[in-house]
């Protein structure tokens, strides 16, 4: 075999680590892209030079985090090139669908949000998101087939190679595959994935964790889960469910959680949860908007129960820091951005953490709010859409 013939092969074999790092991830830097395939920076930088050439690749508007200890502008990230049209993201909460139809570049055109009993229907949690997906469209002014693909979130661990939920946690959907029931909808490729997980790949490229390669997300919503960045990629774990922070068990003999175990994190700490230990001490009705309001302005009481809930999650959240060594904790999900949540966090950490794991970590509330798992469910949609033209 010629030297050149093998030189070429190893070319090919790297520019497809590359497209498939970009794929599964979305938008990164030339760094993380190095990071992430284990490449050094020089053979990256030639290797996204070719794929420019070839058209397979962009270099993106976004840019990421300033270079460490550099005072230059930040790196321009780079992405598949995805084609013309556009793709939508859906976030499927406890109590909600949100849809976002964005162009290629991911730029969000139209968005639609509304209320749903989802855990106890999936099949009808999913004809209202195809509904919601063409009456989006329509607002972007985009027709049927200007759409390429779909990313989209639910809230329960996913099993990557079965595809479906894990039972318990959502017992409206049992048996369902949702990726596939989408698809059928919608007639177009559907790519699913868990809403921490998306959360955190939002948080990763676009807020709060720009340029961080050890990262834990923390989404404190409806539900509690996390979403782990190592070495700048997604932690999916062996089959897709890594980071099931809510269901810790922090008692023994604590109440029966919907996992089926007892005593799960998630049964002490969730929005319902909180709203429920605190209504009777007001007289209006409680929702996490007033919440997280009542914590801005300082009410004693909403304080007392964040900062406890947030030293409630943070006990588990050192053991992790103790295990990853991150850089950051990122908090989101509706109650995310909460002071008093993340003063509590932050307490635990301190306290229950190594001393030096401790001071390196930064606890910061995410950028994106509770968007960032549509932004994320956008974001996925186009890496997928890109990398199957690619392949086409
Ligand atoms: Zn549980």
């Amino acid at each position: 075999m010629s030297t050149t013939g093998s030189l070429e092969r190893l070319r090919v074999s790297n520019r497809r680590a590359v497209t498939a790092l970009l794929a599964a991830d979305g938008p990164m830097s030339r760094a993380d892209l190095a990071r992430g395939t284990g490449l050094s920076r020089t053979t990256v930088s030639s290797l996204v030079a070719d794929l420019i050439g070839s058209g397979s690749v962009v270099e993106t508007e976004d840019r990421g985090r300033p270079h460490k200890g550099g005072s230059g502008r930040p790196p321009l990230l780079v992405a598949l090139s995805t084609p013309a049209g556009g793709v939508a993201g859906v976030d499927i909460g406890h109590g909600h669908v949100r849809v976002a139809v964005a162009d290629r570049s991911g730029r969000i055109l139209a968005e639609e949000l509304n209320t749903a009993d989802v855990d106890a229907h999936g099949v009808g949690t999913l004809d209202q998101a195809a509904r919601m997906v063409r009456s989006t469209l329509r607002t972007a002014g985009l027709a049927r087939r200007d759409l390429h693909g779909v990313g989209m979130c639910v809230p329960a661990p996913m099993d990557r190679r079965s595809a479906r939920i894990s039972t318990g946690i959502l017992p409206g959907w049992r048996d369902l595959l949702p990726g596939e029931e989408l698809r059928r909808r919608l007639d177009v490729p559907v790519f699913a994935d868990n809403d921490a997980n998306l959360g955190a790949l939002a948080e990763l490229h676009h807020g709060a964790a720009r340029g961080a390669a050890d990262v834990v997300y923390v989404k404190v919503a409806s539900g509690l889960g996390a979403g782990i960045v190592l070495g700048g990629r997604l932690h999916r774990g062996a089959s897709g469910i890594a980071g099931e922070l809510g269901h810790v068990q922090v008692g023994e003999d604590g109440q029966v959680c919907r996992c089926g175990n007892r005593g799960c994190l998630e049964t002490l700490v969730s929005a319902p949860r909180l709203l429920s230990l605190l209504q009777p001490a007001y007289d209006d009705p409680l929702t996490t908007d007033r919440l997280r309001e009542l914590d801005t302005l300082g009410d004693s009481g909403v304080r007392r129960v964040l900062s406890d809930a947030g030293r409630t999650v943070g006990r588990a959240v050192a053991d992790l820091c103790n295990s990853l060594n991150p850089e950051s904790v990122v908090l989101g999900g509706s109650l995310g951005t909460s002071p008093s949540l993340l003063e509590g966090i932050r307490a635990s950490i301190d306290r229950y953490a190594q001393p030096d794991t401790a001071a390196a970590v930064r606890v910061l509330p995410g950028e994106l709010g509770d968007r960032a798992e549509l932004v994320g469910a956008v974001a996925l949609a186009l890496a997928r859409v890109a990398v199957s033209v690619e392949q086409g």
